[in-house]
């Protein structure tokens, strides 16, 4: 079987090559074809020699992607499922906006840490990516936007806020940041490379040291009693471990500030109450708040905040001092929020029955809305055509 070379960053392949008897210099060449330029075969890898070719060809491949569904929203935001292997599908989200390109990368096939408002968390862990599989999505999407020609730099920013918990996923993830780093292949800065943690303590320290990239916080409670319920998480990582771990990572983070992502929850974690608890909890760590409208999916039982109460509650961070953003919706229309599409596909953990015997202590609440079908550049019927093809055996 042949070595996929996605696997590797420039250290890596740096190894590998060595292994082989060749140059260092070798490795970045190749590194830079296959990341900067986009290349597919080694035999365009036209200054290499034509033996090195050769043997590359015969012992490493360079596989894309499977992608099971390409959508493009009206607003301009591109989705696509990957088909990652057994049934299990990743998402990749593009979100252009008018200075920039932010991709949304996916770290895990499903969650482990279930949190209560995510359609990822819902389906359960089916498994972790590898570094190739992550590093991919990036090369698929550059490719697919026509972002390998020089001077279109499409995607200007990386989220790892898509399915998974990266810092669960730290050694496959660690290469896959450095390449999106490294000057021969992606070119990013830190600060436009971010890693989005629901709270993994001891792995953020470990970011910290590594690669420290700029760094969001899945927060959505102002105190653990609640914190336990939306992020089970919190359990083992309490919010006093978090606000620590928070302030030793921005001693070397690349922005002197942590992103926390606060979804809004109706009723739940949205009174003035509540945002007033939220700013005596942050008042030590240097911070930005990015408030997230909730995106409903069939079984959650949660609703989302009125807009008027979204902004009375960014209200209250702002007269503290505190950067406060409402993020938009984008994508509403081909089910772009984390989780919502692949988990039409296939629920493999029974996750949703177990949620039912164990109830959410908010309920009862509003069944969530059908989502708004008629901005659809896709038909939801061909969606879900496509999905019951895909999710056969
Ligand atoms: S919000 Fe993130 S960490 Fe929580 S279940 Fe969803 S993907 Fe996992």
């Amino acid at each position: 079987m042949k070595t996929n070379l996605l696997n590797y960053d420039a250290q890596g392949m740096t190894e590998l090559f060595a292994q082989m008897g060749e140059k260092s210099f070798r490795a970045r060449q190749v590194l830079r074809w296959v990341h900067h330029y986009g290349a597919q075969r080694f035999d365009q890898m036209t200054d290499l020699a034509k033996s090195l070719r050769i043997k590359l060809e015969n012992e490493y491949d360079l596989p894309l992607p499977e992608i099971a569904l390409d959508h493009t929203s009206i607003d301009g935001t591109r989705k696509w499922l990957i088909d990652v292997g057994q049934g299990n599908a990743i998402e990749t989200v593009y979100i252009p906006e008018s200075n920039r390109g932010t991709l949304c990368v996916s770290s895990q096939a499903g969650c482990a840490v279930n949190c209560r408002f995510c359609s990822t968390g819902h389906q359960g862990f089916n498994r972790n990516l590898t570094t190739a599989e992550i590093i991919n999505q990036l090369w698929w999407a550059n490719h697919a936007l026509g972002g390998n020609q020089q001077d279109k730099k499409l995607i200007t920013n990386v989220v790892m806020m898509g399915m998974g918990e990266p810092l669960l996923n730290y050694s496959q993830l660690l290469p896959a940041l450095k390449i999106m780093l490294d000057d021969n292949a992606y070119g990013l800065s830190r600060r436009r490379v971010t890693v989005s943690t629901s709270g993994v303590v001891p792995m953020m320290d470990r970011l910290k040291d590594d690669c420290p990239v700029a760094l969001a916080v899945s927060l959505h409670a102002p105190n653990d009693a609640l914190r336990d319920e939306l992020v089970p998480l919190n359990k083992k990582y309490p919010l006093r471990e978090l606000m620590a771990a928070c302030q030793r990572y921005l001693t070397k983070a690349p922005r002197d500030f942590i992103t926390f992502e606060y979804v809004m929850l109706n009723g739940v974690n949205d009174s003035i109450k509540q945002a007033q608890e939220l700013v005596k909890l942050v008042q030590d760590v240097p911070c930005k708040f990015n408030l997230i409208p909730f995106n409903p999916f069939p079984a959650s039982g949660l609703t989302v905040s009125s807009r008027k109460q979204v902004h009375a509650f960014g209200e209250v961070l702002l007269e503290a001092g505190i950067v406060t953003t409402i993020r938009k919706t984008r994508g509403d229309d081909i089910d772009a929020a984390c989780g919502q599409l692949a988990g039409q596909v296939k629920d493999r953990t029974s996750r949703d029955a177990r949620m039912q015997e164990q109830p959410l202590v908010f309920t009862p609440y509003a069944k969530p809305e059908a989502a708004d079908k008629k901005t659809s550049v896709v038909s939801f019927e061909q969606m879900q055509q496509q999905l019951a093809q895909l999710a056969k055996p």
